[in-house]
């Protein structure tokens, strides 16, 4: 706290990043990253890129990367925005279309950037409790409210709201804005991408970071109405000209389109999840049905916290969230099958 500071930063409860460990032999499978990496189209799109053409700005527009998008989704590039990350994208978001003085409405147990997003811009909310098996309820959501956000999958239990009830939560609010925030629909879900041209009142938000594993490039997506994305390009346009910098814009593209690798590498990812599942329910874990790249599991008989602090003994780092509901459950990311395995040995030590 200092006397220079704006008055409104000292109220400000930043959001706080799994941790990203400077050692580097610890198997990590508290971020959610993909253990497979990029595509080497993109990589092999960057590395052209990487030469005297950076003393250029980069296309404010990303064009290259809106007209990738727009081919995969088959929509319009009118209908797409990028930023840097999706978080960025979810930001201008929270500031473009929730500032409506009512309630934004989002679950009890969620991506735990929301209510920070809320307090940077000044966005009442309530958070709606999940039933007793950590699903979205539809009905809930179908009253007044400033505007609707939820991960599907959500975050972090993986559990996935199926598209027909997506559906019937639109139709629950045709006034407001629902976001549906994608980070892990391609690891199980079908994407709401396919309702943007009958749903006014919709923006689906993606990111490169998990089922593209380019976390480290920071790139995100949305799709929607071309009046939502123009609200964002004038939030965007308001604050940083140039998010997307050369390497990012060629290397997502890239990205988007190969296919075969990104589909390769996302049923891999699956395959793993749907056998750790079958692992850790044979060592006494309850685990959530997940359709993401990363499992929410609690053991009956161990504390999470202590779980989370001897495995981190025996190397291996996974999420714990010390919040209401949530605090007995571990989140693993899916790792490659030896980082699985990695996982299981240090649990056989530990239980
Ligand atoms: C990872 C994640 C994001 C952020 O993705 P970036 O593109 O890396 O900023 C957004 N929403 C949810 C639910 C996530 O898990």
């Amino acid at each position: 706290m200092s006397k220079f500071w704006s008055p409104f930063v000292k109220d400000l409860v930043p959001y706080v990043p799994g941790e990203q460990p400077k050692l580097a032999k610890l198997v990590k499978l508290n971020t959610n990253e993909n253990p497979y990496g990029p595509s080497p189209k993109a990589v092999a799109a960057m590395q052209a890129e990487l030469g005297d053409n950076l003393r250029l700005y980069p296309d404010p527009n990303s064009d290259r990367l809106k007209q990738a998008v727009a081919a995969y989704y088959d929509v319009s590039t009118a209908q797409v925005f990028v930023g840097n990350g999706s978080d960025e994208v979810l930001a201008h978001a929270f500031h473009g279309l929730f500032q409506h003085g009512s309630a934004l409405l989002f679950p009890d147990v969620t991506y735990s950037f929301y209510p920070v997003y809320c307090g940077l811009y000044g966005v009442p909310y309530e958070a709606l409790a999940l039933d007793e098996q950590f699903q979205i309820r539809v009905e809930d959501y179908a009253r007044p409210n400033g505007g609707i956000i939820f991960p599907n999958p959500n975050a972090p239990t993986g559990c996935l709201l199926p598209l027909e009830a997506v559906e019937r939560l639109l139709q629950g609010s045709p006034d407001s804005v629902v976001v549906v925030d994608e980070a892990y629909i391609d690891f199980g879900g079908e994407t709401a991408i396919k309702l943007v041209d009958r749903y006014p009142n919709l923006l689906v938000t993606q990111t490169l970071s998990k089922s593209r594993s380019l976390a480290g490039l920071r790139v995100g997506i949305a799709v929607g109405h071309p009046d939502l994305i123009e609200a964002l390009e004038r939030v965007k346009n308001s604050f940083n000209s140039y998010p997307l910098d050369r390497m990012a814009i060629v290397g997502a593209a890239a990205a988007f389109e190969d296919e075969v690798y990104f589909r390769e590498t996302c049923q891999k990812v699956i395959d793993s999840r749907e056998q750790l599942v079958a692992e850790l329910e044979g060592r006494g874990f309850e685990v959530l049905p997940s359709a993401a790249n990363f499992v929410f599991a609690r053991h009956p008989q161990k504390d999470a916290g202590e779980l989370a602090a001897a495995l981190r003994e025996h190397g291996v780092i996974v999420r714990h969230f010390k919040q209401a509901r949530i605090a007995q459950f571990l989140r693993i990311t899916i790792g490659n099958p030896e980082q699985n395995q990695a996982l299981l040995d240090a649990l056989g030590q530990v239980l």
